[in-house]
């Protein structure tokens, strides 16, 4: 027994690991410091308040696209990274002009609808399309649709989306935005409608992504405002055909090249060893991107600035990647896995922030079972910030889901996103919306996480044989 305590004793003195195969207590300690002085920093609302103020919306293929990336690599270099470069991502670009719904119905007067065009849907034709439209309760509904239902006139799916903390609500109600359109298109409609796929009760819409099949005949496609999709129920609710007219102006523009924007915390002891914190650099045309995802470029900077601030280096490098054109399809995401997945048995791990600036209430991660202790070590110095053990399916977040074919390990710090879809892709996207608070419990998480991961004498299991273990 003594000897057990005098080589317990011997081993904390040391710096040995604390428990088997974990972390060291100095480690811990370093982690503790570096949570404590998160929370009393501002330094994060200031990188998002700099971005939504100098740049604003930063659609990808835009001037400001061009605009953020300079800003970027000015602040990472400013702050002080080992390195910082660019890797090339190339894509086609779309760019909104207008957008105009007009409703009319028997005994109902003309009213305007508040629209925004989902993304990468063409212009009508000049005059715009007028027709009878029809609703369906949601995506099945039109899917289980005779063409002849359909065909020749323009499609509203009404279905809403339900608010809850983990957003689970989203992935369910998007299904009418990314798909529906093209299954309007192949039963023959002329344009569509739906129900913003958001939680607000804000007269505005929430606008988004969409796609068609190289084979299919893309169609205008427009998202409209909750109130006004109440509105629109109400007026087929008196029974008489409702007609509408669309007009949208949009442009499909020249392939361009962005950039992923990386930087560097090199490693003092395995420099080759990454973990690699995300956000994406890009925002939708409306808004300030302030909480998609000016938050999440706030959160892992700050998180990465205040280990560079440390008297030493992590063993391993620590990565921030400011991801491009995430929002047209994850294209950042897409090009950094096909860049590096040769590599991923160097990578620990990948987590990004792209929810807001809600508080994290959940660590996940999708790591080899060896690691699973460590991350077990990692919740515990979060809990003192209201974070609880999650389980063992995570994404990473939407830049790395491309990534996890080839088996990169990922952690999700799970955000409060009950008010997140309030605001996702909408004219009232804008800095206000950040609770400074909060974001520094981002930041807090964030350092807690790439620090220990960073120092952690086991790896995390990136590679092929992650998915044959994890299967
Ligand atoms: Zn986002």
């Amino acid at each position: 027994m003594m000897k057990l305590v005098i080589a317990l004793m011997l081993g904390l003195a040391l710096g040995l690991p604390a428990n088997a195969g974990t972390l060291t207590e100095q480690d811990l300690t370093t982690a503790r410091e570096l949570r404590e002085r998160a929370l009393e920093c501002d330094g994060g609302f200031e990188i998002v308040a700099d971005l939504t103020r100098r740049i604003g919306p930063r659609m990808a293929g835009t001037e400001a696209d061009a605009r953020a990336v300079e800003w970027a690599v000015e602040l990472l270099q400013e702050i002080g990274f080992d390195r910082v470069w660019l890797e090339p991502v190339t894509f086609n670009t779309w760019h909104r002009e207008f957008e105009r719904v007009t409703v009319s119905a028997p005994g109902v007067a003309e009213q305007e609808l508040v629209t925004l065009a989902l993304g990468f849907t063409p212009a009508t034709p000049a005059g715009g399309i007028e027709a009878e439209l029809v609703m369906f309760d949601d995506l099945a509904a039109l899917e289980a649709a005779a063409p002849e239902d359909v065909e020749g006139r323009v499609v509203f799916i009404r279905n809403r989306m339900e608010r809850s903390r983990d957003g689970s609500g989203y992935g369910p109600a998007v299904q009418a935005r990314s798909r529906g359109p093209q299954v309007a298109s192949e039963k023959g409609a002329l344009a569509m409608l739906i129900r913003s796929i958001g939680t607000s009760t804000n007269r505005f819409a929430h606008t988004g992504m969409t796609r068609f099949d190289t084979a299919s005949r893309a169609i205008p496609a427009v998202a409209i405002s909750n109130p006004d999709a109440d509105q629109l129920e109400r007026i087929f609710s008196l029974g008489g055909p409702v007609s509408v007219q669309v007009e949208v102006g949009a442009e499909y523009t020249e392939p361009y090249t962005s950039h992923n924007v990386i930087a560097e915390i090199t490693g003092a002891e395995s420099p080759e060893k990454i973990v690699a914190l995300g956000a994406h650099l890009d925002s939708w045309d409306v808004g300030t991107g302030a909480i998609d995802d000016g938050a999440g470029i706030a959160i892992i900077t700050e998180a990465a600035r205040l280990i560079l601030d440390l008297d030493e280096r992590p063993r391993r490098s620590i990565q921030v990647i400011y991801f491009a054109a995430e929002e047209i399809g994850l294209l950042g995401g897409r090009a950094w896995a096909e860049k590096h997945h040769e590599n991923f048995e160097n990578y620990q791990l990948g987590a990004e922030s792209d929810f807001g600036a809600g508080p994290v209430y959940e660590i996940a991660a999708r790591v080899a079972d060896e690691a699973w202790p460590v991350i077990e070590a990692i919740q515990r110095e979060l809990e003192p910030l209201g974070i609880e053990l999650g389980g063992r399916e995570a994404s990473g977040g939407p830049d790395f889901i491309p990534s996890l074919p080839y088996g990169l390990a990922v952690v999700d710090l799970k955000q409060d996103g009950t008010e997140y879809f309030d605001y996702h892709h909408t004219e009232n996207d804008t800095l206000d919306k950040i609770d400074p608070e909060d974001l520094a419990q981002n930041a807090a998480a964030y350092a807690v996480l790439a620090w220990l991961a960073a120092q952690s004498p086991i790896d995390f299991g990136s590679g092929p044989q992650l998915i044959e273990e994890l299967q």
